[in-house]
């Protein structure tokens, strides 16, 4: 099912439509897109976390750029963005499944970040150069029994939405334009971003001359136009996303699809621990035991903590070799 938005559409102005992911179309060029817009839920994750400021920052740009990009999950699965550096930051971890469940986390030296001056807050936020150099690779994981989708990419240019263009250009000769803005207020986390995509066509389709240089008029029009989209316009709460694209694509007859509702979940358990436990060697579980033979696991991405008494770790010693 979708809504055309066409001339003469009514906005829909004054719904809140937070924490979602809306997909559309173009009916004039046939490219394809999706908007994400983050309230409450990425409140939820800065504030669980509570990381200095650019951790914030770039933790917030790596959440919306997932879910911008956990289109790549066709079914049932799990899509993580993983960020692996050298800097001052040193890695970046953020998944999301088919039901828009999404968590995240970072990884960063505290005191080379605590001794940042405030110099190093950039007035335009941008913190890409804390990462220094390093990776970021994109997992679709389907089930035990499907392939993983794995794509990698060096943090080339100036931000992370460079290396995802970079990424899409290079590897899967997908034209990519992301327009991103994050509000890093400490009571008012809000991002919005539109992303559309140029998809490559049949070869035959790809040969003839005239009709690519009429896609590539399409794309350079469509990418001005999403050029002009206010911060204001991606940020606000009192504007649906369907308006904003409305208003920026509304003479290319933009349509848009049921919205994916994304909401903050850790899914990790006891039992996931305990599985996790289970696949570790002898010596590594015997590692993470302390003096007192107790294993202390604390999730990264929610906090929470997980307790293993000496008792339970026998247990587990036991359930690992009936397992081998
Ligand atoms: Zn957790």
């Amino acid at each position: 099912m979708a809504i055309t938005i066409g001339k003469g559409g009514k906005e829909t102005s004054g719904i809140i439509d937070d924490d979602v992911v809306q997909p559309f179309s173009l009916e004039s060029t046939g490219l394809r897109g999706r908007m994400v817009r983050l309230g409450p839920c990425l409140k939820q994750i800065i504030e669980l976390h509570d990381y200095p400021l650019p951790v914030s920052y770039l933790l917030s740009e790596a959440v919306t750029l997932s879910l911008l990009l956990a289109a790549m999950l066709k079914y049932d699965g799990i899509f993580t963005l993983q960020i692996q550096a050298d800097g001052p930051i040193r890695a970046i971890i953020t998944d999301v499944n088919a039901k828009g469940h999404i968590r995240a986390y970072a990884a960063f030296d505290h005191d080379e970040i605590a001794a940042m001056d405030h110099g190093d807050h950039q007035q335009d936020h941008n913190y890409y150069h804390l990462l220094e150099s390093g990776y970021m690779s994109f997992t679709v994981d389907q089930g035990d029994n499907t392939d993983r989708y794995q794509g990698i990419v060096n943090l080339t240019g100036n931000s992370l939405m460079d290396a995802v263009q970079h990424y899409f250009a290079q590897s899967e000769q997908i034209r990519t334009a992301i327009r991103m803005s994050i509000h890093p207020q400490d009571d008012q986390w809000r991002s919005g971003a539109v992303m559309v995509q140029y998809i490559p066509e049949t070869p035959e389709q790809e040969a003839d001359h005239d009709r690519q240089s009429e896609r590539l008029e399409d794309w350079q029009r469509t990418t001005i136009l999403m050029e002009t989209c206010r911060d204001e316009e991606l940020l606000s709460p009192n504007l649906h996303s369907a308006d904003v694209l409305y208003r920026l694509f509304h003479e290319e007859g933009v349509r848009v699809y049921p919205p994916t509702p994304i909401k903050h979940v850790c899914r990790c358990s006891r039992e996931r621990v305990s599985n996790v436990l289970q696949t570790l060697s002898a010596d590594e579980r015997k590692d993470a035991q302390d003096e007192k033979g107790e294993i202390d696991i604390t999730c990264e991405f929610c906090g929470r903590q997980y307790f293993f008494t000496r008792r339970d770790v026998e247990e587990l010693n036991e359930a690992a070799d009936r397992k081998n």
